[in-house]
C-alpha cells in the first residue's frame, strides 16, 4: 500500500494539506505537518492535498501491506 509522507525539511507550515485533508495531516507545534492517519481521508482527497502543497513537501511512499 502507499501512504502519504511529509518531508519535514521541505514543509513550511502552510496549513493547506491540513485544511484539505484534516483527518490525515496536522500541523504540529513546530509548524511542520505530520501524518496523523495515513488513511484518514480517501486517496483522492490526499492526492489533492499533495498537489496543493506549495512546497511539494508531500509524496506517496510505498510500505508493506
Ligand atoms: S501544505 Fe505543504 S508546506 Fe503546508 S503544511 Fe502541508 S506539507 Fe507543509
Amino acid at each position: 500500500m502507499r501512504v502519504p509522507y511529509v518531508d519535514p525539511e521541505a514543509c513550511q507550515g502552510a496549513y493547506i494539506c491540513e485544511s484539505i485533508a484534516p483527518n490525515t495531516f496536522k500541523v504540529n507545534d513546530q509548524g511542520i505537518s505530520e501524518v496523523i492517519d495515513p488513511q484518514g481521508d480517501d486517496e483522492a482527497t490526499i492526492q489533492q492535498a499533495i498537489d496543493s502543497c506549495p512546497y511539494a513537501a508531500i509524496s506517496w511512499k510505498e510500505v508493506p501491506d
